[in-house]
Formats: structure tokens, C-alpha cells, sequence
């Protein structure tokens, strides 16, 4: 049974119920039988994984990044977090997209705990993305917080619904990079950025 909703309601979040309904409703698309055995739980356990795959949508990079420490001892060079991996998903299929991240910034007087930076990735990354926007969006959240010189960060990730599917290319990995301040400005300090967070290993 589909959800109904009219215009005014789009926003109503559906009952735990209804969601458990829905993946029903898909499996009995793909011809299974949903009384059998195996699939009782099935629905249930579905939503409850979807709930831990998406609950970056419950945390707020904002307050994360908030608590910085500003007594950084006139360190003035860039700091770099290599090889955060994490699981995201397609906003276009929900399929599964693990990735690498790398994310740099250069501080001006704030640095965050660096456990922070590995977090902002998780609290995008755990949400239907587009790995573009998944991009921006770690980097501004530090860029804002912080107010730092500039911030770099360049993922690489695969894409379950096309190393599975559709093209059908299983070693095929998207790479996307997003620099603000002098990362942005700079071409030497963007290069330099760019050589020091790629010189990771590569994922997979
Ligand atoms: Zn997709």
C-alpha cells in the first residue's frame, strides 16, 4: 500500500509502520512472497538499517566544529587528515557508495580535535548524497566553523549503482576536490594541498 500524501502534508514524516509497509510493497514488486519465513523480518530490519545509514541527518556539523581550540602555539601550517573511509549512499539509487576521504585546512587561530574532522565527514556521508555536493559540503562546514585560511578536501569513492549496474564498471572510482580561501585563490598552495592529501593510498 503506497503512502498517500497531498500537498499539504509532503513534509509529515511517515510512522515507522508505513516505512516497514513500503519495503514490503518493494518486495512483493520484485515477485518475492513476504509471508515466507525468511522475509518476516525483513521490512523491519531494512528501515532500522536504513536509520543507521542515514543518521547524519540527526547531527549538526555547525556544533560539531563549534568546540575548536584556539591556543594553537603559533602553529601555521596546514593540517591533514588522510584516509577517513566511510559508506554513503546515492541520492539517485540508494545504492551504496564507500569512499576515501582526505580533508586539509590551513588554520588562522582555531583548530578543531581532529576525531571532529573524521566526524563532519560521517555526519554528510550518512545521508543520500551526490558525492559533489557531499564535497562542498564538508569543506564549507569547515570553512565556516573555523574561519581558517582555507580548507581542501578531495574524495574518492565507488558507486554501487554504476559498478553493479547500469555501465557496469566495477573498478570505475569518481574523484571530486573542493578548496576554499587560499586553497582557492593560490595555485602553488592549492598544488602543494592537492600533492600532500593524494599522496594517500588510493581506496580499495
Ligand atoms: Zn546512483
Amino acid at each position: 500500500m503506497l503512502v498517500k500524501m497531498n500537498k499539504k502534508d509532503i513534509n509529515a514524516r511517515p510512522t515507522r509502520e508505513e516505512a516497514e509497509e513500503s519495503v514490503r510493497t518493494l518486495l512483493a514488486y520484485l515477485g518475492e512472497d513476504v509471508t515466507r519465513p525468511g522475509l518476516i523480518e525483513t521490512p523491519a530490519r531494512v528501515v532500522r538499517a536504513w536509520e543507521e545509514w542515514c543518521d547524519g541527518y540527526k547531527e549538526d556539523a555547525s556544533e560539531l566544529v563549534g568546540k575548536f581550540f584556539d591556543d594553537i602555539q603559533g602553529y601555521d601550517q596546514p593540517v591533514i587528515m588522510r584516509n577517513i573511509d566511510f559508506v554513503s549512499h546515492c541520492e539517485h539509487h540508494m545504492a551504496s557508495m564507500p569512499g576515501t576521504a582526505h580533508v586539509a585546512y590551513w588554520p588562522d587561530k582555531k583548530v578543531v580535535g581532529i576525531s571532529k574532522l573524521a566526524r563532519v565527514v560521517d555526519v554528510f556521508a550518512k545521508r543520500l548524497q551526490s558525492q559533489e555536493t557531499m564535497t562542498k559540503q564538508i569543506a564549507e562546514a569547515l570553512h565556516n566553523g573555523l574561519s581558517p585560511k582555507g580548507v581542501a578536501v578531495i574524495i574518492e569513492a565507488e558507486h554501487a549503482c554504476m559498478t553493479t549496474r547500469g555501465a557496469n564498471k566495477p573498478d570505475a572510482h569518481l574523484v571530486t576536490q573542493f578548496f576554499t580561501g587560499c586553497f582557492k585563490t593560490d595555485l602553488q598552495a592549492q598544488e602543494r594541498i592537492t600533492a600532500l592529501l593524494s599522496g594517500a593510498h588510493r581506496h580499495k
